[in-house]
């Protein structure tokens, strides 16, 4: 993220609070798994409504890291989860 969305997201959270905003994280998430659903389910033709839950889930997983400040440590973790799945890859 750069400084100005950054920005954004400090604002949002000082303005709604961390309670709505890690709500928002859930209900984000829940709107992804509808659309990803309808796609796999209905062979609904929603790219375009994937595209955007998948900003809005990004947008609060950001917030939610600030909240809870653990953006480095979830990067961190990253390149380890990713060997964890190289090693079941080469299983
Ligand atoms: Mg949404």
């Amino acid at each position: 993220m750069n400084k100005v969305s950054t920005n954004i997201l400090k604002k949002a959270i000082t303005k709604w609070g961390n309670h709505s905003q890690l709500l928002m994280v859930l209900e984000e998430m829940s709107e992804l798994q509808k659309e990803i659903l309808k796609n796999i389910n209905r062979q609904k033709d929603n790219v375009d409504a994937i595209i955007d839950e998948v900003a809005d889930v990004e947008i609060m997983l950001e917030q939610l890291k600030y909240i809870y400040q653990i953006d480095e440590a979830v990067k961190q973790r990253i390149p380890v989860k990713l060997e964890k799945v190289k090693a079941r890859l080469e299983d």
